[in-house]
């Protein structure tokens, strides 16, 4: 556990590197963020509604992170999945990580954990804390096995073209790769990135998790989850934990020019693979949720309000 927790921020130390290097909007990022600016209090941590932001105040700074004036994602946010690759497999590969997967995300949805989100607004409004899963399509490979940004912009983009899935601005596309799928960077660099790029002539908030079994010393924080089965690996458990991150912060940080620290690190990262206190589920495994009717191991987020820390529920405790 020890050893894992070590690779764990080191490739969050990567990940730093990397999207200093290479994400579209670093240069944004870099440009827009203040010096100095996130030590600032404003005093108004103590006047932050929750879990809705009044309309036109929504913006409460001094926590920790800057906002950088984009528009975060309002009301119930539409989840739409792409499974890719062979989801009828082995392992984590099936309609078992499916069905996992799709609860977990209806779990989230209004609960104290997502809640942590809607301490993050723009001059409109903040973000809900709620979520609904709209539609979920399966491309069995239409790019092939090697994967990098392009291809996955093809395959999202062929779903938004053929009406497989809408073409909807203010939702969250995830793109879920099974463990025989590679991704330039994956396992490497990061488990996990959200982007946004004009598809079928929309502003498309996507997001790649690949299943951590590709990568369990990397990517996961056990290699038997709270809902793992046994022969099964944690795949579900561990996409799970990728998957809140990620939905996170394309919420919050949709275009990549809202919320983020000085350092460029977005609200969940700077609460990468921490989980405070945890519990010890039948089957052994640690778990720190119980969302949809399910244990889950799934790390804090950055709570912009009384200070800025990371919680597992909105006005909890900060770890
Ligand atoms: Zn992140």
């Amino acid at each position: 556990m020890k050893a894992s927790l070590g690779k764990f921020r080191f490739l969050l130390f990567l990940s730093v590197i990397l999207s200093a290097s290479s994400l579209m909007a670093q240069k944004v990022r870099e440009q827009q963020a203040g010096p100095g600016e996130k030590m600032v209090p404003t005093g108004d941590g103590q006047a932050i509604a929750v879990p809705a932001g009044p309309i036109g105040q929504a913006v409460v700074t001094g926590n920790g992170i800057n906002y950088n004036g984009g528009p975060v994602l309002h009301n119930t946010v539409p989840i739409y999945i792409v499974w890719y690759g062979n989801w009828n497999g082995t392992g984590s590969n099936t309609q078992t990580t499916v069905n996992l997967i799709d609860t977990f995300i209806g779990g989230l949805s209004n609960s104290g954990y997502e809640k942590i989100n809607s301490t993050y607004g723009d001059t409109t409004a903040n973000v809900s804390g709620a979520m609904t899963l709209v539609k979920q399509v399966f491309d069995t490979g239409s790019q092939g096995t090697r994967l990098r940004n392009s291809k996955i912009s093809a395959a999202i983009s062929a779903q938004l073209t053929s009406g497989g899935l809408p073409t909807d601005p203010n939702g969250v596309y995830l793109f879920l790769s099974s463990s025989n799928v590679k991704e330039s960077g994956f396992c490497r660099q990061f488990c996990g990135f959200h982007t946004h790029q004009t598809l079928n002539g929309a502003d498309i908030k996507w997001a790649f998790i690949g299943n951590v079994d590709q990568c369990p010393s990397g990517c996961e924080i056990q290699a038997t989850g709270p809902n793992s089965t046994a022969g099964s690996g944690g795949g579900a458990d561990g996409m799970a934990n990728v998957i809140g991150h990620e939905t996170e912060e394309a919420i919050s940080d949709p275009d990549l020019n809202a919320w983020f620290d000085s350092s460029g690190n977005e609200n969940a990262d700077k609460c990468n693979f921490r989980f405070g206190t945890t519990q010890t589920a039948s089957n052994g495994a640690q778990f720190n949720q119980t969302l949809g009717g399910k244990n889950w191991m799934i790390q804090m987020n950055w709570e912009n309000s009384r200070g800025g820390g990371c919680d597992q529920t909105l006005g909890g405790t900060f770890f």
